[in-house]
């Protein structure tokens, strides 16, 4: 069958389990490609230029934001994001399954996008990660020896008012069990591998 592939638009506040998530899947489903986001803020850690992120200064990023390379930026704690088109047109109209993890704001700006964008609006699907409530995820951050108490009280508001906007998503994950959360969201990818709106052809004619 001749088919778009699916954009999975993923956000959930920090500290959620995101990216121990998208590894499990990627482990269970090695098919599926992860879109790799353009950001100004410095690598941390092991990180490594086109691994986790397009690690640009703030003149190259907006330079592409000026250019229009881009199908969402957002600015987060002070530094830019964005996801470059050239990441995930291509490999939609090829068919792949393309994961994007993005901030609330660029997600919304994607669902905005889709409403005139065609290839957007049959591919996009937007699943939210939550944590099973408030308290459990400040216990999670303030786990993190890496970050002041002033740090995870930042994390914590912004994370709040991230998860108010979960009816924006077609999808909430509650990550309480790692396993169950993972089993769940491999059942998303396969259930939007199966939507109509991407197949391209007329069928049975
Ligand atoms: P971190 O700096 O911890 O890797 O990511 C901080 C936040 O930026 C996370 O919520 C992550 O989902 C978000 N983010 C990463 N890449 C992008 C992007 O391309 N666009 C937007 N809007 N947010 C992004």
């Amino acid at each position: 069958m001749n088919k778009l592939g699916d954009l999975i638009v993923l956000s959930g506040p920090s500290g959620v389990g995101k990216s121990t998530l998208v590894g499990k899947l990627i482990e269970q489903k090695p098919e599926v490609e992860f879109s790799i986001s353009c950001t100004t803020r410095a690598p941390r850690g092991t990180e490594k230029h086109g691994v986790e992120y397009y690690f640009l200064t703030r003149e190259e990023f907006d330079a592409k934001r000026k250019n229009n390379e881009f199908i969402e930026s957002a600015d987060v704690f002070s530094n830019s994001y964005g996801t470059l088109k050239s990441e995930v047109i291509d490999r939609l109209k090829r068919g792949a399954q393309v994961v994007l993890d993005i901030d609330v704001q660029g997600a919304l700006q994607i669902r905005k996008a889709a409403e005139s964008d065609d290839i957007l609006k049959r591919t996009a699907v937007f699943v939210m990660i939550a944590p099973p409530d408030l308290e459990t995820l400040k216990t999670r951050l303030a786990g993190r020896a890496t970050d002041s108490a002033e740090q995870v009280a930042q994390r914590l508001a912004k994370a709040q008012s991230e998860l108010q906007n979960f009816r924006s998503y077609d999808y909430l994950v509650v990550n309480d069990d790692l396993e169950k959360a993972s089993q769940e969201l491999a059942a998303v990818f396969t259930a939007a591998s199966a939507r109509t709106s991407t197949i391209k052809e007329e069928l049975f004619v």
